[in-house]
C-alpha cells in the first residue's frame, strides 16, 4: 500500500453490530475512504455480483464483518442456514479478494471455532484439537473454512489475509429477537419487560453455571483496525502459515447466573430467576486465552458493567425511536 495513498476500505456487513462498529471507529480514524453496499446492491452470497463488485471498486483493504449470526437457539435450529450461507460468504469475498489484487483483509470469526472441551483459557492452538459444541456446529465449521480460506490464499499466493476470533459479542446494533438473539441482548429485553409489566419472576435459559467471557463490540472495532494496520512482519510474529488467526477478548468470564444478576440490577427488575432446565446449556466455559493480541498491543476498554449500560441505553433509545 503506497504511503500517500489514501485507502479504499470495504467493510463487508456494515449493517450488522460488528460492522457498523467497525465503520464508526473508521470513521473517528478519519483518514480511510469508507465503501459498503447495502444488500439490494450487492448480495454476498452470489459469486458474479461479488466478483462484479470488486472488479468495479479498486479496493485496497476489507474487513469482512458481514455473517449470519444468531444465539444458541437460532444456531441449533437453522443449522443449513448457518453452514450455507457463511460459507458462501466467505468463499465469494475471499476469492474475489484474491482475484482484485487487494492489499490485505481481514476475517471475523468466533470463538465457537475451538472444541467443546478445549482447556481454558482457550489458546489459539487448540483450533481442531477435538469435537465441537453441537448446539452451533454448523455456524462453527463455516468460521473454521473461513479462516482455512484466508491461510491458505496466504500459502499459496502470499496475500496478506488476516482473522481475528472474538469471543461472545454484544453491544448498540445487537439483535434483541425474543428468541433468535444471543444472551445478552435476550436477557436485556426480557428483564426490561418484566421490569415494565411488575412481573415476579423472569426466566432465563439452561442452569445458569455455563461461563462466558464477553466483549464489547467498540472493543473489538478497535482491535480489528489495529490487527488490518500492523505491519506483515509484526503479524508474523504471532501467527505461523497453519495458524494465522489471533483471539479478541477479554481474557475474564462470568457464570449466567452472575450476568442475569448484574443485568437485572441494571433493568432495575427485583424479582425472581428462573432457570428453565429445558433449553440448552451450550458449551460449560468458553474463555480465550488473549495473550498474543496483548503482545502485540491491544487491550479491551470497556467493562461488561459499562458495557451492559450502554447496551441498555440503545436498546432504550430504539424503543422510543421506534414509538
Ligand atoms: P453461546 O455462547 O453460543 O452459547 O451463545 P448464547 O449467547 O446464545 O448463550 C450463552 C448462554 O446463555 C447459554 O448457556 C444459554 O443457555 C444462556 N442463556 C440464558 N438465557 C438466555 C437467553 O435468553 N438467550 C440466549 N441466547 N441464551 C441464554
Amino acid at each position: 500500500m503506497g504511503q500517500n495513498r489514501i485507502s479504499r476500505i470495504f467493510v463487508a456487513g456494515h449493517r450488522g453490530m460488528v460492522g457498523s462498529a467497525i465503520i464508526r471507529h473508521l470513521r473517528v480514524l478519519g483518514q480511510y475512504q469508507l465503501l459498503t453496499a447495502d444488500r439490494s446492491e450487492l448480495d454476498l452470497c452470489c459469486q458474479a455480483q461479488v466478483e462484479e463488485y470488486f472488479r468495479d471498486h479498486d479496493i485496497n483493504q476489507v474487513y469482512l464483518a458481514a455473517a449470519k449470526v444468531g444465539g444458541i437457539q437460532a444456531n441449533d435450529r437453522y443449522p443449513a442456514d448457518f453452514l450455507y450461507r457463511n460459507l458462501m460468504i466467505e468463499a465469494n469475498v475471499i476469492n474475489a479478494a484474491y482475484n482484485a489484487g487487494i492489499d490485505r483483509l481481514l476475517f471475523l470469526g468466533s470463538s465457537c471455532i475451538y472444541p467443546r472441551m478445549a482447556e481454558q483459557p482457550m489458546r489459539e492452538e487448540v483450533l481442531l484439537n477435538g469435537p465441537l459444541e453441537p448446539t452451533n456446529e454448523a455456524y462453527a465449521i463455516a468460521k473454521i473454512a473461513g479462516i482455512k480460506l484466508c491461510e491458505s490464499y496466504q500459502r499459496q499466493y502470499g496475500c496478506d489475509f488476516r482473522s481475528v476470533m472474538p469471543t461472545n459479542l454484544y453491544g448498540p446494533g445487537d439483535n434483541f429477537h425474543h428468541e433468535d438473539s444471543h444472551v445478552i441482548p435476550g436477557l436485556l429485553r426480557r428483564f426490561h419487560e418484566a421490569q415494565q409489566l411488575g412481573a415476579s419472576t423472569v426466566t432465563v435459559w439452561g442452569s445458569g453455571t455455563p461461563r462466558r467471557e464477553f466483549l464489547h463490540v467498540d472493543d473489538l472495532a478497535i482491535a480489528s483496525v489495529h490487527v488490518m494496520n500492523l505491519q506483515r512482519e509484526r503479524y508474523a510474529t504471532q501467527t505461523t502459515p497453519r495458524r494465522s488467526h489471533l483471539n479478541v477478548g477479554t481474557g475474564r468470564d462470568c457464570s449466567i447466573r452472575e450476568l442475569a444478576e448484574l443485568i437485572a440490577q441494571i433493568t432495575g427488575f427485583a424479582g425472581e430467576m428462573h432457570f428453565d432446565a429445558s433449553k440448552p446449556d451450550g458449551t460449560p466455559r468458553k474463555m480465550l486465552d488473549v495473550s498474543r493480541l496483548q503482545a502485540l498491543g491491544w487491550q479491551p476498554r470497556i467493562s461488561l458493567s459499562e458495557g451492559l449500560h450502554d447496551t441498555y441505553r440503545w436498546y432504550l433509545s430504539q424503543l422510543n425511536a421506534d414509538r
